[in-house]
C-alpha cells in the first residue's frame, strides 16, 4: 500500500532533508511520524502525495509507482489519497458544504452524487448541522472536522495528516483523534505526523520516529519518547 526504499530528499538549497528511508505500511494501519522539528517529518509527508518528489530511492502508494507518475497523473494519485493539515487550509469564502463539494467537483463527480456525498461525510464527521457556515463562523475543531470531510469526500485509501492538532486544544485535538480512530476502524489507512505526546502515549499505535532525516525507530504499539 505504502511502500518506500532507501528514499533521499534533498531540497535545491542543498539541505537533506531524508537519507535514506525505507518503509513499509499496510493497508489499515494506523502510523504515528515522530521526531524533532527540522526532522524531515514533513517531506516525508510530502513525498507520499507527490508535492514533492524524491532524489532517489522507489516509492509506490495506492499502486501507483511515484517515480514514473507524470504530472498530469497526479490528480489520479491524489484521489486515493486525503490530506489534512496543521492550518486546515479551508478556502474562506465557501461554507463548510462547499468546500467539501470543491473536491468532488473538480474531479468532474455529477452534482446529484457531490450533494449526497458531501451530506455524507459532514455527517460522518458531526458538522451536517453546520453544513452552511462559512470557516470564520466555526471554531478550529469544528474547521478540522470539515477538512477531514473534504480529505474523505473521495473515499480515499489512505488519509494522510501533517500535525492535525497542531492548532488545537487539549479538549478538541481528542475529538479529532476519535474522528481518526472512526476513519481508521472503518479501513483507511492512517499516517499522521504529530508533536503530541500525550496522544500518542495514549493510543498506543505504530510509532515511526525520524531524526535527521533516517528512521531510527520503527515500533508495533510504540510511545512519542521525546520530552519535547
Ligand atoms: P519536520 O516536518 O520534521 O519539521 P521538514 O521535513 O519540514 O521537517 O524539514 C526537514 C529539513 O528540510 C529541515 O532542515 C527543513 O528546514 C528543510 N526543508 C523543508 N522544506 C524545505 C524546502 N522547501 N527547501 C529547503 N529546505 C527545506
Ligand atoms: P493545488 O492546486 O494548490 O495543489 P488542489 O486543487 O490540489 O490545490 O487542492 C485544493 C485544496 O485541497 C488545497 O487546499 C489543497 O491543499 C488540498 N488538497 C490537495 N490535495 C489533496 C488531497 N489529496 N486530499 C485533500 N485535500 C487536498
Amino acid at each position: 500500500m505504502i511502500e518506500m526504499q532507501d528514499v533521499w530528499k534533498e531540497y535545491p538549497n542543498g539541505t537533506q532533508a531524508l537519507n535514506g528511508i525505507s518503509v513499509h505500511i499496510q493497508k489499515g494501519e494506523f502510523v504515528y511520524i515522530v521526531g524533532p522539528s527540522g526532522a524531515g517529518k514533513s517531506t516525508f509527508i510530502k513525498l507520499m502525495y507527490r508535492e514533492e518528489r524524491p532524489t532517489r530511492g522507489h516509492i509506490f502508494i495506492n499502486g501507483f509507482n511515484i517515480e514514473k507518475l507524470k504530472d498530469r497523473k497526479i490528480p489520479l494519485l491524489r484521489r486515493t489519497i486525503g490530506v489534512v493539515f496543521q492550518d486546515f487550509k479551508l478556502l474562506p469564502k465557501l461554507t463548510a458544504a462547499e468546500n467539501v463539494a470543491f473536491a468532488l467537483e473538480v474531479i468532474g463527480a455529477p452534482p446529484k452524487y457531490i450533494r449526497k456525498r458531501v451530506r455524507e461525510v459532514l455527517e460522518q464527521v458531526g458538522l451536517e448541522e453546520k453544513m452552511s457556515m462559512y470557516p470564520h463562523q466555526l471554531s478550529g475543531g469544528e474547521q478540522q472536522r470539515v477538512a477531514v470531510a473534504r480529505s474523505l469526500a473521495n473515499n480515499p485509501a489512505v488519509l494522510i495528516a501533517d500535525e492535525p492538532t497542531g492548532n488545537l486544544d487539549p479538549e478538541t485535538s481528542w475529538d479529532v483523534m476519535r474522528l481518526f480512530q472512526r476513519i481508521n476502524d472503518l479501513g483507511t489507512t492512517i499516517v499522521m505526523a504529530t508533536h503530541n505526546r500525550e496522544i500518542v502515549n495514549t493510543m498506543r499505535k505504530r510509532v515511526i520516529a525520524i531524526e535527521n532525516g533516517v528512521i531510527v525507530r520503527d515500533e508495533e504499539k510504540g510511545y512519542y519518547g521525546y520530552d519535547d
